[in-house]
């Protein structure tokens, strides 16, 4: 039965209070980003304002179809048992097409419904609003079962209405919120990858890079880099992720009939959502064996000229989002320099080693030269004369470990160093390395002593390159640790491996700088003031290729003001049989 007709003082109060309900509800809704969030309390207040048992909101997607759906006053378990979502036929569907309020006393009785799924719990009267934005529309709010009355009235309908229009404002608050969110999202990846392209300074494993960097930007499973040679008038392949291998066709990428020419002949961007309804056009096959649907290809600048492509590819026909675009152009523009940066590294690595190997033998025969003069010298040269023979020879020699390091880690660094594997015990090693280097540690008054807790520990490893590492280690604890230091060497054994530890009691090294003294030239700033202290920052990036090249470990521990101790882990050789 209805409720009696309310007293013009009810009216009022009524007025007042779903007022306040309805400003508290606003407040609510447009306090909350989170579009989920802001959707359940839209659909939560608009129940608890209108005074219903039940409410729902739908958002609809681009062809109109519901593709997001909350409910109100319905448990969790009987949403599950409804099951899919509603299909946005009959009355609501109408709400979405017509654009208009629809007020039902009776769902049941009512001719343009198409029924309840099963399991739906019975709902009798409804009001429905259209959500929309700019005049289209994104969804619908709509009521059920009014309580205390058998059917929503005018009222109900004008306060939905104004709900409706605060719901589409709070909607379009949370959609741009969650643009701003993402967009933060992806400044956030692209500096990311953007900072793991510095890492790289070899060209190779900088397309290989930015290959991978591209998928992750866009969330695509392929993508590759093209660089252009002038001279044959065509692009060729540097990297890439997801393609078919050995392919030969999608090696090039000829300068016509290929998108990547289109982006070098308009000096712009060039997306294809749909491949397919373009004849003849080159494109690389994907991993799948399917050419890709959709491309994106961005060109890559050195000193502003085009000179090669990033391309990426969608196995599906898709649309990409300005914000897609953006973002692949600034990327691209992230990994010109980091190429121009690679490049300019190799041509002067080039021109490092070129210059060393072509150092060397006027350099040998000063060496030789003074070596015999200082052991020819007659008995009465003046010794000023003699010190400066001397600081030839020095000076020659220093130069030349110089050129052999330099040639030595560019060997190391582009795979050319072969191990000379041998079963070697590891204490002997040590022993003959720490022999050798004795003196000069008496020179400096310091103390450089060996334990073990081992008898015998063979290991697998080039003698040579060995020794090298065991002096690298050695010589910087000797140069870096003061007079009267101590220095000392241990060898720890495990049943799969030994640990060679070199410690020192010298200055230490602050733990940000750490990971830096195993790149190539990094010396600490306080030892590059200090001409008494001289070094070329080459021994630790050699040490550490030639512990890799063992497939062993090397790493350090230091405590600034109290010493520093590098350790070397190496596999225990396999008993022979
Ligand atoms: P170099 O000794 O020729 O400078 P390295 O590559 O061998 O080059 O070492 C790099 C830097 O690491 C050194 O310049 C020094 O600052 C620091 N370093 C290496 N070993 C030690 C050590 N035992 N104690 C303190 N600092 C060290």
């Amino acid at each position: 039965m209805d409720n009696p007709v309310p007293t013009p003082e009810m009216r009022v109060d009524n007025i007042i209070t779903r007022l306040q309900t309805t400003a508290n509800a606003f407040v609510a809704i447009t306090k909350e980003l989170d579009l989920d969030m802001v959707l359940q309390l839209i659909a939560d207040s608009a129940k608890q304002v209108a005074n219903s048992r039940y409410a729902a909101l739908g958002i609809v997607d681009e062809q109109g179809v519901i593709s997001f759906f909350i409910t109100s006053g319905i448990s969790k378990e009987e949403r599950e048992l409804i099951g899919a979502l509603p299909r946005g036929h009959g009355l609501l569907g109408l709400l979405i097409k017509e654009g208009q309020p629809v007020r039902v006393r009776d769902i049941s009785k009512d001719p343009r419904r198409c029924g309840f799924p099963p399991n739906h719990p019975p709902m009798t009267s409804l009001l429905g609003m259209p959500v929309s934005i700019e005049g289209k529309i994104v969804g619908d709010l709509y009521l059920t079962d009014k309580i205390g009355k058998s059917e929503f009235d005018d009222e109900d309908e004008w306060w939905l209405n104004l709900f409706a229009r605060q719901a589409a404002n709070a909607i379009i608050n949370a959609n741009l919120y969650n643009k701003a969110r993402q967009a933060q999202k992806n400044a956030q990846a692209l500096a990311e990858v953007v900072g793991s392209l510095n890492q790289f300074t070899e060209p190779h494993a900088l397309f290989d890079q930015i290959s991978k960097a591209t998928c992750q930007i866009l969330g695509l499973p392929a993508a590759a880099v093209f660089m252009l040679d002038e001279q044959v008038a065509r692009f060729s392949l540097q990297a890439g992720i997801g393609l078919k291998q050995n392919s030969d066709d999608d090696t090039f990428l000829p300068l016509k009939g290929s998108v990547a020419g289109e982006v070098l002949e308009q000096a712009r961007t060039k997306v294809v959502s749909n491949l397919t309804q373009l004849d003849e056009i080159y494109v690389p096959y994907l991993a799948s064996g399917k050419l890709p649907d959709s491309l994106i290809v961005v060109p890559i600048r050195e000193y502003g000229k085009i000179n090669g492509v990033i391309e990426a590819y969608s196995q599906v026909a898709r649309q990409f989002t300005p914000d897609e675009i953006a973002l692949l152009e600034a990327f691209a523009v992230k990994a010109s320099l980091a190429l121009e940066k690679a490049n300019l590294f190799h041509q002067k690595e080039e021109f490092l080693s070129m210059t060393a190997h072509d150092l060397r033998a006027p350099l040998s025969a000063i060496k030789m030269s003074s070596g015999l003069l200082a052991a020819n010298l007659p008995e009465d040269f003046p010794p000023l004369l003699s010190q400066l023979v001397e600081n030839i020879t020095r000076n020659s020699e220093r130069l030349d470990n110089l050129m052999e390091d330099l040639l030595d880690l560019n060997r190391l660094e582009n795979g050319r160093v072969h191990l000379n594997l041998e079963r070697c015990e590891a204490g002997e090693l040590i022993n003959a390395a720490v022999n050798s280097l004795n003196p000069l540690f008496e020179e400096k008054s310091q103390l450089l002593t060996y334990t073990t807790n081992s008898h015998k520990c063979w290991i697998v490893v080039d003698r040579k390159r060995m020794d090298q590492i065991l002096v690298n280690l050695l010589s910087n604890a000797h140069k870096y640790t003061p007079t009267g230091g101590k220095v000392t060497v241990a060898l720890d054994t495990s049943e799969s491996s030994v640990v060679i530890k070199v410690s020192d009691n010298g200055p230490g090294i602050p733990p940000k700088e750490q990971n830096l003294i195993f790149d190539r030239y990094y010396r600490r700033p306080v030892h590059e003031q200090e001409s008494k202290i001289s070094g070329t920052g080459l021994g630790l990036p050699i040490t550490r290729n030639l512990v890799n090249l063992h497939e062993g470990k090397i790493w350090v521990e230091s405590t600034p003001g109290s010493g520093t101790t590098f350790f070397v882990q190496l596999s225990i050789a396999p008993f022979e049989t």
